[in-house]
């Protein structure tokens, strides 16, 4: 039997190109409790992906059975493409005592919010649109039609930005990062 406290959900977003991954992939070197929920998603991997790490890649049939078979957390369509959280990982992470990071796009952090409403939600912002454009650009990982779709979804998306608890300025990635660890540290002290 694990006698772990139950983890905390953290419900994590911010626009394409704002740098959600970069700060995670910080936060997980400094915290050996945390853990990312794996998405399902119909869009294709890119290179360097592998199925199982950051995405599970499935088909639109798939990805549809799971949506029946009430599979998921949350689901969205977002820029032509499924992406969806599968309710059972992240309840096992969950009841494992981890501390378990949701990073999804802001309209599925709605249907979050909604379900969960004392949630720890936070919602990453570039320092300005011009800042996200030019990041998105350097990724070099999509193409300019993409990219445009994304920025257009970006001006929508920050729109949202009051609804979670906690809006963190990546402007400077350590800052973002130590401000993060002490949201959670203040959190998960306030719940002990
Ligand atoms: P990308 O294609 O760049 O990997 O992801 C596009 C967007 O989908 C990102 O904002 C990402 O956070 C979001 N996303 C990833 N997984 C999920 C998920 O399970 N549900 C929802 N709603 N969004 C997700």
């Amino acid at each position: 039997m694990n006698s772990k406290k139950r983890g905390t959900l953290i419900l994590y977003t911010g626009s394409s190109g704002v740098g959600k991954g970069t700060i995670l992939a910080e936060l997980f070197k400094r915290d050996d409790n945390l853990r990312l929920s794996v998405s399902n998603t119909t869009r294709a991997p890119r290179e360097g992906e592998v199925d199982g790490v950051q995405y599970n890649f499935v088909s639109v049939e798939e990805f549809k059975k799971q949506i029946e078979q009430d599979g998921y957390l949350e689901y969205a369509e977002y820029c032509d493409n499924y992406y969806g959280t599968p309710k059972k990982q992240v309840f096992d992470m969950l009841d494992e005592g981890y501390d378990v990071f949701l990073e999804i796009e802001v309209k599925g952090g709605i249907q979050i919010l909604e379900k969960y409403p004392d949630i720890l939600s936070i919602f990453i912002l570039p320092p300005s649109m011009e800042v996200l454009e030019h990041r998105l650009n350097k990724r070099g990982t999509e193409d300019a039609e993409t990219i445009k779709k994304r920025l257009e979804q970006a001006e929508e998306e920050i729109k949202y930005k009051d609804r979670y608890k906690y809006n963190v300025v990546n402007a400077e990635l350590d800052k973002a990062v130590d401000e993060i660890m002490d949201i959670l540290k203040r959190e998960k002290s306030e719940n002990r």
